[in-house]
Protein backbone atom coordinates (compact mmCIF):
# COMPACT_ATOMS: atom_id res chain seq x y z
CA UNK A 1 0.00 0.00 0.00
CA UNK A 2 1.67 3.24 -1.13
CA UNK A 3 1.82 6.03 1.87
CA UNK A 4 0.09 9.30 1.23
CA UNK A 5 1.76 12.19 0.96
CA UNK A 6 2.19 15.21 3.92
CA UNK A 7 0.07 17.26 1.96
CA UNK A 8 -2.51 14.31 1.58
CA UNK A 9 -2.60 14.02 5.17
CA UNK A 10 -2.76 17.43 6.16
CA UNK A 11 -5.79 17.83 3.90
CA UNK A 12 -7.70 14.88 5.55
CA UNK A 13 -6.76 16.39 8.90
CA UNK A 14 -10.05 17.12 11.09
CA UNK A 15 -9.33 20.65 12.84
CA UNK A 16 -11.04 22.09 15.85
CA UNK A 17 -11.71 25.87 15.67
CA UNK A 18 -8.68 27.53 17.21
CA UNK A 19 -10.39 29.09 20.23
CA UNK A 20 -11.00 25.42 21.09
CA UNK A 21 -7.56 24.59 21.07
CA UNK A 22 -7.01 28.13 23.26
CA UNK A 23 -9.98 27.38 25.89
CA UNK A 24 -8.19 23.77 26.54
CA UNK A 25 -5.45 25.77 27.45
CA UNK A 26 -7.55 28.41 29.47
CA UNK A 27 -6.42 31.14 27.16
CA UNK A 28 -10.21 33.08 27.35
CA UNK A 29 -11.44 33.83 24.09
CA UNK A 30 -10.80 37.99 23.96
CA UNK A 31 -7.16 37.05 24.49
CA UNK A 32 -6.84 34.88 21.25
CA UNK A 33 -6.78 36.96 18.60
CA UNK A 34 -7.67 34.63 15.55
CA UNK A 35 -5.99 34.39 11.97
CA UNK A 36 -8.69 32.80 10.16
CA UNK A 37 -10.32 29.80 11.73
CA UNK A 38 -6.76 27.48 12.42
CA UNK A 39 -4.30 29.69 13.33
CA UNK A 40 -4.67 32.64 16.20
CA UNK A 41 -2.20 34.93 17.99
CA UNK A 42 -1.91 35.15 21.84
CA UNK A 43 -2.39 38.39 23.69
CA UNK A 44 0.45 39.97 25.13
CA UNK A 45 -1.68 41.13 28.31
CA UNK A 46 -2.92 37.40 28.56
CA UNK A 47 1.21 36.69 28.80
CA UNK A 48 1.79 38.97 30.94
CA UNK A 49 -1.00 37.45 33.68
CA UNK A 50 0.79 34.23 33.16
CA UNK A 51 4.28 35.13 35.06
CA UNK A 52 3.76 33.84 38.60
CA UNK A 53 2.60 30.55 37.42
CA UNK A 54 4.45 27.32 37.81
CA UNK A 55 6.92 26.26 34.93
CA UNK A 56 6.28 22.93 32.91
CA UNK A 57 9.07 20.51 32.04
CA UNK A 58 10.76 21.61 28.91
CA UNK A 59 11.99 18.88 26.63
CA UNK A 60 14.51 19.25 24.06
CA UNK A 61 14.58 17.65 20.61
CA UNK A 62 18.05 17.31 18.84
CA UNK A 63 19.69 15.28 16.44
CA UNK A 64 22.85 13.75 15.12
CA UNK A 65 24.43 15.53 12.15
CA UNK A 66 22.18 15.31 9.64
CA UNK A 67 22.63 13.46 6.32
CA UNK A 68 20.83 13.74 3.17
CA UNK A 69 18.91 10.36 4.36
CA UNK A 70 17.45 12.82 6.66
CA UNK A 71 16.58 12.64 10.51
CA UNK A 72 13.23 13.70 11.55
CA UNK A 73 13.43 16.26 14.76
CA UNK A 74 10.63 18.06 14.44
CA UNK A 75 8.37 15.49 13.31
CA UNK A 76 9.70 13.62 16.35
CA UNK A 77 8.94 16.71 18.27
CA UNK A 78 5.36 16.74 16.70
CA UNK A 79 5.08 13.08 17.47
CA UNK A 80 6.65 13.73 21.08
CA UNK A 81 4.08 15.88 21.51
CA UNK A 82 1.14 14.00 20.88
CA UNK A 83 2.75 11.05 22.45
CA UNK A 84 2.65 12.96 25.60
CA UNK A 85 -0.86 14.32 25.24
CA UNK A 86 -1.98 10.39 24.59
CA UNK A 87 -0.72 9.37 27.39
CA UNK A 88 -2.84 12.03 29.44
CA UNK A 89 0.06 15.01 30.11
CA UNK A 90 -1.24 18.30 29.16
CA UNK A 91 2.04 18.91 26.55
CA UNK A 92 2.58 21.61 24.09
CA UNK A 93 4.82 22.05 21.11
CA UNK A 94 7.02 24.49 20.07
CA UNK A 95 9.01 24.63 16.76
CA UNK A 96 10.45 27.72 14.59
CA UNK A 97 8.28 29.09 11.59
CA UNK A 98 9.18 28.13 8.21
CA UNK A 99 11.09 30.59 5.78
CA UNK A 100 9.20 31.05 2.58
CA UNK A 101 11.81 31.47 0.22
CA UNK A 102 13.46 28.40 0.05
CA UNK A 103 10.32 26.24 -0.06
CA UNK A 104 10.20 27.67 -4.23
CA UNK A 105 13.53 25.96 -4.32
CA UNK A 106 13.42 22.45 -2.66
CA UNK A 107 10.42 20.58 -1.79
CA UNK A 108 10.10 20.32 1.66
CA UNK A 109 8.20 22.19 4.67
CA UNK A 110 9.04 22.68 8.22
CA UNK A 111 5.79 21.25 9.42
CA UNK A 112 6.69 18.01 10.36
CA UNK A 113 5.53 14.96 8.44
CA UNK A 114 3.94 11.96 7.75
CA UNK A 115 1.22 11.18 11.24
CA UNK A 116 3.11 13.58 13.07
CA UNK A 117 2.27 17.51 11.77
CA UNK A 118 1.45 20.66 12.46
CA UNK A 119 -1.60 21.89 10.40
CA UNK A 120 -2.22 24.25 8.63
CA UNK A 121 1.09 23.05 7.31
CA UNK A 122 0.37 25.28 3.70
CA UNK A 123 -0.07 28.49 5.57
CA UNK A 124 3.02 28.04 7.92
CA UNK A 125 5.17 27.63 5.37
CA UNK A 126 3.85 29.99 2.90
CA UNK A 127 3.17 33.75 4.51
CA UNK A 128 1.72 32.02 7.81
CA UNK A 129 0.29 35.23 10.14
CA UNK A 130 2.93 38.00 8.44
CA UNK A 131 5.25 37.56 11.12
CA UNK A 132 8.28 37.27 8.82
CA UNK A 133 6.82 40.08 6.19
CA UNK A 134 7.31 42.08 9.59
CA UNK A 135 10.38 41.69 10.48
CA UNK A 136 11.40 42.69 6.65
CA UNK A 137 9.67 45.67 6.54
CA UNK A 138 10.97 46.63 10.24
CA UNK A 139 14.86 45.66 8.64
CA UNK A 140 13.47 47.71 5.57
CA UNK A 141 12.61 50.28 7.78
CA UNK A 142 16.26 50.98 9.04
CA UNK A 143 17.99 50.30 5.83
CA UNK A 144 15.82 53.18 4.36
CA UNK A 145 16.41 55.36 7.15
CA UNK A 146 20.22 54.82 7.32
CA UNK A 147 20.62 55.67 3.84
CA UNK A 148 18.11 58.75 4.07
CA UNK A 149 20.30 59.94 7.09
CA UNK A 150 23.33 59.55 4.96
CA UNK A 151 21.43 61.64 2.41
CA UNK A 152 20.52 64.44 4.23
CA UNK A 153 23.73 65.46 5.24
CA UNK A 154 25.07 62.48 7.47
CA UNK A 155 24.91 64.07 11.31
CA UNK A 156 26.48 60.93 12.47
CA UNK A 157 29.45 60.92 10.50
CA UNK A 158 29.08 57.18 8.93
CA UNK A 159 31.69 56.09 6.75
CA UNK A 160 29.73 54.62 4.07
CA UNK A 161 32.43 51.89 3.04
CA UNK A 162 31.55 50.79 6.52
CA UNK A 163 27.89 50.13 6.31
CA UNK A 164 26.98 46.73 8.47
CA UNK A 165 23.49 46.65 7.80
CA UNK A 166 22.87 45.25 4.70
CA UNK A 167 18.94 44.41 3.43
CA UNK A 168 16.76 41.55 3.44
CA UNK A 169 13.96 39.97 1.16
CA UNK A 170 12.54 36.45 1.45
CA UNK A 171 13.38 34.72 -1.00
CA UNK A 172 16.39 32.63 -2.51
CA UNK A 173 18.18 35.52 -4.50
CA UNK A 174 21.37 35.30 -5.34
CA UNK A 175 21.78 37.95 -7.70
CA UNK A 176 21.05 40.75 -4.73
CA UNK A 177 23.49 39.18 -3.04
CA UNK A 178 26.26 41.83 -3.78
CA UNK A 179 25.36 45.29 -5.35
CA UNK A 180 25.41 48.89 -5.89
CA UNK A 181 22.84 51.02 -3.98
CA UNK A 182 22.00 54.94 -5.02
CA UNK A 183 22.47 55.03 -8.45
CA UNK A 184 20.79 57.19 -11.34
CA UNK A 185 22.51 60.75 -9.77
CA UNK A 186 22.28 63.38 -7.02
CA UNK A 187 18.66 62.86 -6.04
CA UNK A 188 18.71 59.35 -5.25
CA UNK A 189 22.23 59.52 -2.47
CA UNK A 190 25.32 58.56 -2.13
CA UNK A 191 26.33 55.54 -4.34
CA UNK A 192 27.68 52.17 -2.45
CA UNK A 193 28.12 48.90 -1.84
CA UNK A 194 25.26 47.08 -0.54
CA UNK A 195 23.37 43.68 -0.64
CA UNK A 196 20.50 41.60 0.49
CA UNK A 197 20.45 38.30 2.90
CA UNK A 198 17.61 36.14 3.46
CA UNK A 199 15.22 37.65 5.66
CA UNK A 200 15.73 34.91 8.65
CA UNK A 201 19.23 35.68 8.25
CA UNK A 202 18.16 39.22 9.75
CA UNK A 203 19.48 40.15 13.30
CA UNK A 204 16.00 41.46 13.90
CA UNK A 205 14.93 37.82 13.48
CA UNK A 206 17.00 36.83 16.23
CA UNK A 207 16.50 39.39 18.55
CA UNK A 208 12.68 38.72 18.20
CA UNK A 209 13.17 35.18 18.93
CA UNK A 210 15.47 36.22 22.38
CA UNK A 211 13.69 39.23 23.67
CA UNK A 212 11.54 38.69 26.50
CA UNK A 213 8.86 41.31 26.18
CA UNK A 214 8.24 45.02 23.69
CA UNK A 215 10.36 46.55 25.70
CA UNK A 216 13.32 44.31 25.83
CA UNK A 217 12.64 44.35 21.98
CA UNK A 218 13.33 47.96 21.93
CA UNK A 219 16.36 47.91 23.95
CA UNK A 220 17.88 45.40 21.86
CA UNK A 221 16.76 46.95 18.51
CA UNK A 222 18.36 50.04 19.61
CA UNK A 223 21.59 48.42 20.75
CA UNK A 224 22.27 46.95 17.03
CA UNK A 225 25.35 48.23 15.30
CA UNK A 226 24.35 49.68 11.63
CA UNK A 227 27.85 50.96 10.32
CA UNK A 228 31.24 52.33 11.26
CA UNK A 229 32.70 55.79 11.49
CA UNK A 230 35.89 57.22 9.93
CA UNK A 231 37.78 56.71 13.19
CA UNK A 232 36.02 52.61 13.27
CA UNK A 233 33.26 53.95 16.21
CA UNK A 234 30.34 52.20 16.21
CA UNK A 235 26.54 54.00 15.05
CA UNK A 236 23.95 52.05 16.46
CA UNK A 237 20.46 51.91 15.38
CA UNK A 238 19.39 53.98 18.09
CA UNK A 239 21.32 57.36 16.47
CA UNK A 240 19.34 56.83 13.98
CA UNK A 241 16.30 56.82 15.61
CA UNK A 242 14.39 53.70 14.11
CA UNK A 243 14.28 51.75 17.13
CA UNK A 244 10.76 53.18 18.18
CA UNK A 245 8.96 52.77 14.65
CA UNK A 246 10.52 49.12 13.70
CA UNK A 247 8.97 47.90 17.35
CA UNK A 248 5.58 49.29 16.15
CA UNK A 249 6.05 47.08 13.03
CA UNK A 250 6.95 44.36 15.34
CA UNK A 251 4.49 44.59 17.85
CA UNK A 252 1.82 41.78 16.67
CA UNK A 253 5.08 39.49 15.38
CA UNK A 254 5.93 39.55 18.88
CA UNK A 255 3.21 37.72 19.79
CA UNK A 256 3.17 33.46 19.86
CA UNK A 257 1.07 31.95 17.03
CA UNK A 258 -1.26 29.12 18.48
CA UNK A 259 -1.71 26.42 15.72
CA UNK A 260 -2.87 22.61 16.57
CA UNK A 261 -1.58 19.06 15.45
CA UNK A 262 -3.36 16.79 13.33
CA UNK A 263 -4.52 14.63 16.62
CA UNK A 264 -5.90 18.57 17.76
CA UNK A 265 -2.72 19.04 20.11
CA UNK A 266 -1.54 22.77 20.84
CA UNK A 267 1.76 24.15 19.13
CA UNK A 268 3.11 27.70 18.98
CA UNK A 269 4.85 28.04 16.07
CA UNK A 270 6.94 31.21 16.32
CA UNK A 271 10.05 33.05 14.85
CA UNK A 272 12.99 31.12 12.56
CA UNK A 273 16.38 32.64 13.43
CA UNK A 274 19.11 31.02 11.19
CA UNK A 275 21.01 28.18 13.02
CA UNK A 276 24.30 29.25 11.62
CA UNK A 277 24.99 33.07 12.06
CA UNK A 278 21.37 33.06 14.52
CA UNK A 279 20.80 30.54 17.37
CA UNK A 280 18.44 28.58 15.47
CA UNK A 281 15.53 27.86 17.64
CA UNK A 282 11.63 29.01 18.52
CA UNK A 283 11.17 32.77 20.27
CA UNK A 284 11.81 32.55 24.06
CA UNK A 285 8.52 34.18 24.32
CA UNK A 286 6.46 31.45 23.06
CA UNK A 287 9.17 28.73 25.18
CA UNK A 288 8.19 30.75 28.30
CA UNK A 289 4.50 31.16 27.63
CA UNK A 290 4.04 27.34 26.91
CA UNK A 291 5.87 26.71 29.89
CA UNK A 292 3.27 28.29 31.74
CA UNK A 293 0.11 26.80 29.85
CA UNK A 294 1.19 22.98 29.87
CA UNK A 295 3.24 20.51 32.38
CA UNK A 296 5.76 19.47 29.25
CA UNK A 297 6.87 21.80 26.63
CA UNK A 298 8.44 20.00 23.70
CA UNK A 299 10.97 22.14 21.34
CA UNK A 300 13.51 21.91 18.81
CA UNK A 301 16.48 23.32 17.70
CA UNK A 302 18.10 23.23 14.39
CA UNK A 303 20.82 20.99 12.65
CA UNK A 304 22.80 18.26 14.38
CA UNK A 305 23.09 18.83 18.45
CA UNK A 306 27.13 19.99 17.97
CA UNK A 307 25.01 23.09 16.56
CA UNK A 308 21.64 23.63 17.49
CA UNK A 309 21.93 21.89 21.01
CA UNK A 310 24.85 23.69 22.04
CA UNK A 311 23.43 27.11 20.88
CA UNK A 312 19.78 25.82 22.54
CA UNK A 313 21.93 25.55 26.01
CA UNK A 314 24.71 28.36 25.92
CA UNK A 315 22.66 31.22 24.07
CA UNK A 316 18.81 30.54 24.62
CA UNK A 317 18.53 28.96 27.78
CA UNK A 318 21.16 31.31 29.00
CA UNK A 319 20.22 34.02 28.30
CA UNK A 320 16.22 33.06 29.10
CA UNK A 321 17.02 31.16 31.76
CA UNK A 322 15.55 28.03 30.82
CA UNK A 323 16.87 24.43 31.62
CA UNK A 324 15.96 21.26 29.60
CA UNK A 325 14.60 18.65 32.07
CA UNK A 326 15.36 15.79 29.27
CA UNK A 327 17.13 15.98 25.82
CA UNK A 328 15.94 13.49 23.13
CA UNK A 329 18.45 12.32 20.59
CA UNK A 330 17.27 12.05 17.31
CA UNK A 331 18.44 8.86 15.48
CA UNK A 332 17.63 7.07 12.46
CA UNK A 333 18.74 3.75 10.94
CA UNK A 334 19.05 5.44 7.47
CA UNK A 335 21.44 8.01 8.93
CA UNK A 336 23.57 5.46 10.68
CA UNK A 337 23.87 3.80 7.61
CA UNK A 338 25.21 6.72 5.71
CA UNK A 339 27.74 7.01 8.45
CA UNK A 340 28.98 4.12 8.09
CA UNK A 341 29.85 4.68 4.24
CA UNK A 342 26.66 3.31 2.46
CA UNK A 343 25.62 5.24 -0.13
CA UNK A 344 21.85 6.87 -0.15
CA UNK A 345 20.79 4.45 -3.26
CA UNK A 346 21.44 1.69 -1.41
CA UNK A 347 19.82 2.69 1.72
CA UNK A 348 16.65 -0.02 1.08
CA UNK A 349 19.06 -2.74 1.77
CA UNK A 350 19.62 -4.43 4.86
CA UNK A 351 23.33 -3.51 6.42
CA UNK A 352 23.78 -4.39 10.04
CA UNK A 353 27.44 -4.13 9.67
CA UNK A 354 26.89 -0.17 8.18
CA UNK A 355 24.86 1.05 11.17
CA UNK A 356 27.38 -0.33 13.36
CA UNK A 357 30.11 1.63 11.88
CA UNK A 358 28.09 4.67 11.54
CA UNK A 359 27.02 4.77 15.42
CA UNK A 360 30.28 7.01 16.70
CA UNK A 361 28.60 9.72 15.58
CA UNK A 362 25.30 9.09 17.36
CA UNK A 363 27.78 7.96 20.69
CA UNK A 364 29.49 11.65 20.72
CA UNK A 365 26.32 13.06 20.59
CA UNK A 366 25.18 11.66 23.37
CA UNK A 367 28.77 12.14 25.53
CA UNK A 368 28.51 15.60 24.71
CA UNK A 369 24.70 16.48 25.33
CA UNK A 370 25.14 14.47 28.99
CA UNK A 371 27.93 16.92 29.56
CA UNK A 372 25.24 19.31 29.74
CA UNK A 373 24.21 17.91 32.87
CA UNK A 374 21.28 17.03 31.19
CA UNK A 375 19.71 13.04 31.13
CA UNK A 376 19.36 12.09 27.02
CA UNK A 377 16.61 9.38 25.07
CA UNK A 378 17.69 8.52 21.93
CA UNK A 379 14.16 8.15 20.01
CA UNK A 380 14.91 6.25 17.02
CA UNK A 381 12.72 7.87 14.08
CA UNK A 382 11.02 4.83 12.73
CA UNK A 383 11.35 4.05 8.67
CA UNK A 384 9.20 1.59 7.60
CA UNK A 385 12.30 -0.13 5.52
CA UNK A 386 14.03 -0.13 8.65
CA UNK A 387 14.75 -3.85 10.00
CA UNK A 388 14.55 -5.09 13.65
CA UNK A 389 18.20 -6.34 13.26
CA UNK A 390 19.39 -2.79 12.54
CA UNK A 391 17.20 -1.60 15.01
CA UNK A 392 18.59 -3.93 17.46
CA UNK A 393 22.29 -2.38 16.29
CA UNK A 394 21.42 0.89 17.48
CA UNK A 395 19.58 0.22 20.70
CA UNK A 396 22.88 -2.30 21.62
CA UNK A 397 25.10 0.73 20.95
CA UNK A 398 22.83 2.89 22.91
CA UNK A 399 22.87 0.65 25.72
CA UNK A 400 26.99 0.41 25.52
CA UNK A 401 26.53 4.19 26.13
CA UNK A 402 25.25 4.27 28.92
CA UNK A 403 21.84 5.24 27.81
CA UNK A 404 18.82 4.11 26.17
CA UNK A 405 16.97 3.88 22.62
CA UNK A 406 13.01 3.74 21.86
CA UNK A 407 12.20 2.89 18.72
CA UNK A 408 9.11 5.69 17.47
CA UNK A 409 7.02 5.13 14.66
CA UNK A 410 5.10 8.65 15.09
CA UNK A 411 5.27 9.01 11.54
CA UNK A 412 3.47 6.04 10.48
CA UNK A 413 1.39 6.01 12.99
CA UNK A 414 0.92 9.39 15.32
CA UNK A 415 0.87 9.41 18.86
CA UNK A 416 -0.15 5.40 18.64
CA UNK A 417 3.48 4.57 17.57
CA UNK A 418 5.20 7.89 20.33
CA UNK A 419 3.64 6.02 23.49
CA UNK A 420 6.21 4.40 24.49
CA UNK A 421 8.82 7.33 23.95
CA UNK A 422 6.78 10.16 25.56
CA UNK A 423 5.87 7.71 28.15
CA UNK A 424 9.81 6.90 29.33
CA UNK A 425 10.61 10.62 28.35
CA UNK A 426 7.79 12.14 31.15
CA UNK A 427 9.04 9.80 33.66
CA UNK A 428 12.66 11.30 32.90
CA UNK A 429 11.14 14.77 32.98
CA UNK A 430 9.15 14.19 36.21
CA UNK A 431 12.14 12.70 38.04
CA UNK A 432 13.69 15.75 38.29
CA UNK A 433 16.94 14.68 37.44
CA UNK A 434 18.66 17.53 35.29
CA UNK A 435 21.09 19.47 36.64
CA UNK A 436 21.67 21.88 33.54
CA UNK A 437 24.49 24.12 32.97
CA UNK A 438 25.77 25.76 30.46
CA UNK A 439 29.26 24.45 29.29
CA UNK A 440 31.19 27.96 29.62
CA UNK A 441 30.52 30.50 32.26
CA UNK A 442 30.04 34.38 30.90
CA UNK A 443 33.41 35.99 32.04
CA UNK A 444 35.88 33.93 30.21
CA UNK A 445 37.54 35.22 27.17
CA UNK A 446 35.62 34.97 23.98
CA UNK A 447 38.67 33.18 22.45
CA UNK A 448 38.10 30.72 25.45
CA UNK A 449 34.28 30.35 24.76
CA UNK A 450 35.02 29.82 20.95
CA UNK A 451 38.00 27.22 22.17
CA UNK A 452 35.98 25.24 24.76
CA UNK A 453 33.22 24.66 22.13
CA UNK A 454 35.81 23.46 19.45
CA UNK A 455 37.65 21.13 21.95
CA UNK A 456 34.35 19.91 23.92
CA UNK A 457 31.83 19.81 21.26
CA UNK A 458 34.11 19.33 18.62
CA UNK A 459 36.92 17.75 19.59
CA UNK A 460 39.43 19.62 17.76
CA UNK A 461 42.71 20.16 18.97
CA UNK A 462 43.09 23.83 18.31
CA UNK A 463 40.81 26.80 17.24
CA UNK A 464 43.48 28.65 14.74
CA UNK A 465 42.62 32.55 14.55
CA UNK A 466 44.86 35.58 12.95
CA UNK A 467 45.96 37.95 14.61
CA UNK A 468 43.07 40.15 12.72
CA UNK A 469 40.74 37.91 14.61
CA UNK A 470 41.65 37.48 17.86
CA UNK A 471 42.32 41.93 18.00
CA UNK A 472 38.14 42.26 16.47
CA UNK A 473 37.79 39.96 19.61
CA UNK A 474 39.93 42.07 22.34
CA UNK A 475 38.17 44.73 21.21
CA UNK A 476 34.61 44.03 21.75
CA UNK A 477 36.13 42.69 25.06
CA UNK A 478 37.30 46.12 25.65
CA UNK A 479 34.18 47.88 24.52
CA UNK A 480 32.08 45.93 27.23
CA UNK A 481 30.76 42.92 24.91
CA UNK A 482 32.63 40.02 26.64
CA UNK A 483 30.58 38.79 28.42
CA UNK A 484 28.35 37.57 25.25
CA UNK A 485 28.29 33.78 24.30
CA UNK A 486 29.51 33.26 21.15
CA UNK A 487 27.42 31.77 18.22
CA UNK A 488 29.22 29.24 16.09
CA UNK A 489 28.72 29.22 12.47
CA UNK A 490 30.33 26.02 10.74
CA UNK A 491 28.87 23.48 8.65
CA UNK A 492 26.26 21.17 10.51
CA UNK A 493 27.04 17.47 8.38
CA UNK A 494 30.31 16.82 10.52
CA UNK A 495 31.69 17.97 13.86
CA UNK A 496 34.57 19.63 12.40
CA UNK A 497 34.44 22.33 9.74
CA UNK A 498 34.73 19.51 6.95
CA UNK A 499 31.21 18.30 5.62
CA UNK A 500 32.66 15.30 4.27
CA UNK A 501 34.35 14.46 7.53
CA UNK A 502 31.23 12.27 8.98
CA UNK A 503 31.77 10.02 12.27
CA UNK A 504 33.23 11.15 15.07
CA UNK A 505 36.62 13.21 14.11
CA UNK A 506 39.01 13.76 16.56
CA UNK A 507 42.34 15.43 15.90
CA UNK A 508 41.18 18.32 13.64
CA UNK A 509 41.53 22.53 13.36
CA UNK A 510 38.68 24.85 13.63
CA UNK A 511 40.08 28.01 11.50
CA UNK A 512 37.99 30.99 12.26
CA UNK A 513 37.37 33.09 9.33
CA UNK A 514 35.64 36.01 10.58
CA UNK A 515 33.68 37.42 13.64
CA UNK A 516 30.49 39.60 13.90
CA UNK A 517 29.29 41.25 16.90
CA UNK A 518 25.43 41.12 17.03
CA UNK A 519 24.96 43.57 19.84
CA UNK A 520 21.54 43.85 19.76
CA UNK A 521 20.89 39.47 19.38
CA UNK A 522 23.82 39.46 22.14
CA UNK A 523 26.05 37.45 21.06
CA UNK A 524 29.55 37.21 19.00
CA UNK A 525 28.87 35.17 15.45
CA UNK A 526 32.17 33.11 14.79
CA UNK A 527 32.39 31.98 11.31
CA UNK A 528 34.22 29.10 10.32
CA UNK A 529 34.04 28.52 6.74
CA UNK A 530 31.34 29.16 3.91
CA UNK A 531 28.38 30.80 5.50
CA UNK A 532 25.55 31.79 3.02
CA UNK A 533 23.09 34.22 4.25
CA UNK A 534 21.16 34.68 0.86
CA UNK A 535 20.26 31.11 -0.50
CA UNK A 536 19.85 30.78 -4.59
CA UNK A 537 17.57 28.89 -6.12
CA UNK A 538 18.22 25.19 -7.77
CA UNK A 539 18.62 24.88 -11.79
CA UNK A 540 14.90 23.21 -11.85
CA UNK A 541 12.80 25.41 -8.64
CA UNK A 542 9.94 23.15 -6.95
CA UNK A 543 8.59 27.16 -7.82
CA UNK A 544 8.20 25.88 -11.41
CA UNK A 545 5.50 22.83 -10.69
CA UNK A 546 3.54 24.48 -8.01
CA UNK A 547 0.59 25.26 -8.40
CA UNK A 548 -3.28 25.73 -7.52
CA UNK A 549 -5.57 23.13 -8.32
CA UNK A 550 -9.14 23.05 -9.24
CA UNK A 551 -10.37 23.04 -5.61
CA UNK A 552 -8.47 25.95 -5.33
CA UNK A 553 -5.63 23.61 -3.45
CA UNK A 554 -2.33 23.85 -3.45
CA UNK A 555 -0.23 21.04 -5.31
CA UNK A 556 3.95 20.90 -5.77
CA UNK A 557 4.69 22.53 -2.71
CA UNK A 558 5.38 19.17 -0.46
P1 LIG B 1 14.19 17.99 10.44
O1 LIG B 1 13.31 18.75 11.38
O2 LIG B 1 15.21 17.17 11.14
O3 LIG B 1 14.77 18.84 9.38
P2 LIG B 1 11.71 16.90 9.44
O4 LIG B 1 11.02 16.37 10.65
O5 LIG B 1 11.25 18.20 8.92
O6 LIG B 1 13.27 16.92 9.67
O7 LIG B 1 11.59 15.76 8.33
C1 LIG B 1 12.17 15.91 7.06
C2 LIG B 1 11.40 15.07 6.06
O8 LIG B 1 11.55 13.69 6.36
C3 LIG B 1 9.89 15.36 6.05
O9 LIG B 1 9.46 15.46 4.73
C4 LIG B 1 9.28 14.15 6.71
O10 LIG B 1 8.01 13.85 6.18
C5 LIG B 1 10.28 13.05 6.41
N1 LIG B 1 10.29 12.07 7.50
C6 LIG B 1 10.54 12.30 8.80
N2 LIG B 1 10.46 11.17 9.53
C7 LIG B 1 10.14 10.18 8.66
C8 LIG B 1 9.90 8.77 8.78
N3 LIG B 1 9.98 8.18 9.97
N4 LIG B 1 9.59 8.08 7.66
C9 LIG B 1 9.53 8.70 6.45
N5 LIG B 1 9.74 10.02 6.27
C10 LIG B 1 10.04 10.76 7.34
MG1 LIG C 1 12.98 20.81 11.58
Amino acid sequence: MPFKTDIEIARGAKKKPIQEIGAALGIPDQHLLPYGHDKAKVSQGFINSLQDRQNGKLILVTAINPTPAGEGKTTTTVGLGDGLNRIGKKAMICIREASLGPNFGMKGGAAGGGHAQVVPMEDMNLHFTGDFHAITSAHSLLSAMLDNHIYWGNEQGIDIRRVQWRRVVDMNDRSLRQITSSLGGVSNGFPREDGFDITVASEVMAILCLSKNLSDLQQRLGDMIVAYRRDKSPVFCRDIKADGAMTVLLKDAMQPNLVQTLENNPAFVHGGPFANIAHGCNSVIATKTALKLADFVVTEAGFGADLGAEKFMNIKCRKAGLAPDCVVLVATVRAMKMNGGVSKADLGAENVAAVNAGCANLGRHIENLKSFGVPVVVAINHFVTDTEAEVQAVKDFVAEQGAEAILSRHWELGSEGSAELAARVAEIAEAGESQFAPIYPDDISLFEKIETIAKRIYRADEVLADKKVRDQLKLWEEQGYGHLPVCMAKTQYSFSTDPGLRGAPTGHSVPVREVRLSAGAGFVVVVCGEIMTMPGLPRVPAAQSICLNEDGEIEGLF
